[in-house]
């Protein structure tokens, strides 16, 4: 059992925008290469162009078509740690690897003293962490800690790998706990909303809606949209509905 922080001073997340992200998997190539190479030890890749290629990927993007037709939708959605308040992941760790940060608000593993018992992944409602089968050890996104506190980088490139690399302009990086912040503005503005709140977690990652299409009939044709507020007498929205089914057949 791992102790989590009572408080944060900030909340550093991402903020994901379903309507732009056209699913090119720049963030995940990019989050792949920075990891692999960075200084929390390699993300490992086995049999890559087998039949039947494994690999520690910290950051995904899955692609749905939702709907047929005139009013179909095509929905690219980016999974990686959201970096939760509430985190169960962290209070099921036998050892403290798991742990909050109370700086800023990052959860982490230390690979040193990560037993491989893989508790923490079976904790995470999102599906967020990756098991190395090559260390024998968890891993999971880091929100690039080592880009954005780094001094020996351009200012421009303090943001999480993904970030910078994201053509479209899809993911944000900043304090989520600053209602001041350009992303917290961002949440504000959009409706940006808690992936499958119900669970209680808390996440700091938001994601904001895909807006009405252009071609659509006073929205009519926007089923994804209209179903984002949450259902009559507190029943699960069709979002969440969406989301608990995504994360029921990426869940491993
Ligand atoms: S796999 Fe590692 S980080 Fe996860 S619960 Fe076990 S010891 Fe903790
Ligand atoms: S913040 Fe860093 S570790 Fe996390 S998904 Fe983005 S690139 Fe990967
Ligand atoms: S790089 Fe940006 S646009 Fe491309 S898949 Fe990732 S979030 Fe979406």
């Amino acid at each position: 059992m791992t102790t989590l922080p009572q408080t944060t001073e900030k909340k550093l997340g991402l903020v994901i925008d379903l309507d732009i992200c056209v699913g090119c998997q720049a963030c995940v190539t990019s989050c792949k290469e920075w990891n692999t190479s960075g200084y929390s030890a390699p993300l490992s890749d086995q049999d890559p162009y087998g039949s039947d290629p494994h690999g520690a990927w910290l950051n995904r993007v899955h692609g749905y078509e939702i709907g047929d037709g005139e009013t179909s939708l095509t929905l690219h959605f980016p999974r990686s740690c959201l970096h939760c308040e509430a985190p169960d992941c962290v209070t099921v760790c036998p050892t403290g690897a798991s742990y909050k940060r109370a700086e800023d608000g990052i959860v982490l593993v230390d690979p040193d003293t990560c037993i491989g018992c893989k508790l923490c992944s079976w904790a995470c409602p999102y599906g967020a962490r990756e098991y190395d089968y090559a260390q024998g050890v968890m891993k999971k996104c880091t929100l690039c800690v080592d880009r954005i506190y780094n001094e020996n980088l351009d200012e421009e490139d303090r943001v999480p790998a993904c970030v910078r690399a994201c053509p479209t302009g899809a993911r944000a990086f900043g304090d989520l706990g600053d209602p001041d912040s350009a992303v917290s503005k961002s949440v504000n503005d959009r409706g940006g909303f808690d992936l499958l709140a119900d669970f209680g977690y808390k996440p700091v990652n938001k994601y904001l809606p895909p807006r009405p299409r252009r071609d659509s009939n006073n929205g009519a044709n926007t089923p994804f949209l209209e179903s984002t507020a949450p259902g009559a007498n507190g029943a699960q929205s069709a979002t969440d509905r969406f989301f608990a089914w995504a994360d029921r057949m990426l869940a491993r």
